[in-house]
């Protein structure tokens, strides 16, 4: 089972949760697998502190163009909707950071002037944190394309009864690839306004996609009941409510598992697994 743990907005916890709720099923004798798609900026290592086995170069393709072959016909540039590649006189220019590697200049091209070449655009890890099979991507500083650093985390899956992907905050398009394909979206959200205005996106999100979602409402005891409301009004399960408490906060900035040193919420996380695992869920 593959369940993804997104927020509309960052600093929700969505990746405590997600790293607990990996930790939590590990020690409950699961076959977990704890996926960091976050790759602009993984933390999740942070606090699962994996071993690593293996590390490999994430690349992308790229177009280059043979500029001997090239008849400057411009049937490339007009193809590209992200404006990745440029005729200008007898020059056809390619911007690899706005290219989408969609790969279609190379179909286009009447002459066969164009292929691809793999660029490095960050690294993948491959480790276990305990129990827990750990795999993360590291998007390389400067590099604005995430889905194929995301795609390549969860091509690297590996074999496990339970899938946890730990996606990045938003709706754009690293959250759109992280969450495709998962059976459960789980959101994570706070009763603030803020984290009303996210989730109600992440919601919309969610329908577009067609996807089953519930939402786990974080510091449930530090805000008003409008989060509640929307939730009602909407029909949408709330799969788990944690509570604020200072001592979560304090294993937060240590670097430790909540899990481990507070037991609400090792409590919470295993409320949350059996409400997975019953498919007791929108
Ligand atoms: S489509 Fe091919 S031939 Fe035409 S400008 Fe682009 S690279 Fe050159
Ligand atoms: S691969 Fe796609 S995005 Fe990249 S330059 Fe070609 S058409 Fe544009």
């Amino acid at each position: 089972m593959q369940v993804a743990i997104a927020s509309g907005k960052g600093g929700t916890g969505k990746t405590t949760v997600a790293t607990n709720l990996a930790w939590v099923a590990a020690a409950d004798n699961r076959t977990v697998a704890y996926l960091d798609c976050d790759v602009e900026e993984p933390n999740g290592h942070l606090f699962l502190k994996p071993t690593f086995l293996h590390e490999q170069p994430i690349t992308k393709p790229i177009p280059v163009v043979d500029l001997g072959r090239c008849a400057h016909c411009g049937l490339c540039a007009q193809t590209c909707r992200y404006g990745a590649i440029a005729c200008v006189g007898q020059q056809t220019l390619v911007f690899p950071e706005l290219c989408h590697s969609c790969g279609g200049c190379v179909l286009v091209c009447p002459e066969q002037a164009i292929r691809e070449v793999p660029k490095p655009i960050g690294r993948l890890r491959v480790g276990t944190a305990g129990r827990v099979k750990f795999v993360d991507g590291v998007l390389h500083v400067g590099e604005a394309m995430s889905p194929p650093a995301i795609r390549a985390v969860k091509a690297s899956s590996p074999d496990a009864d339970l899938t946890i992907l730990d996606c990045p905050p938003g709706t754009s398009c690293p959250v759109i690839e992280s969450v495709r394909g998962c059976d459960l979206l789980i959101l994570v959200t706070e009763p603030t306004p803020f984290g009303l205005h996210d989730l109600k996106l992440a919601v919309e999100m969610a329908r577009v996609l067609g996807l089953k979602f519930g939402v786990v409402i974080n510091r449930a005891n530090a805000g008003d009941h409008a989060v509640w409301d929307y939730c009602r009004r909407q029909r949408i399960r709330i799969l788990a409510e944690i509570a604020d408490d200072r001592v979560v906060a304090v294993a937060y900035s240590r670097g430790e598992m909540a899990a481990d040193s507070v037991p609400h919420v090792a409590e919470r996380m295993r409320g949350l697994l059996e409400t997975i695992q019953a498919g007791a869920h929108v």
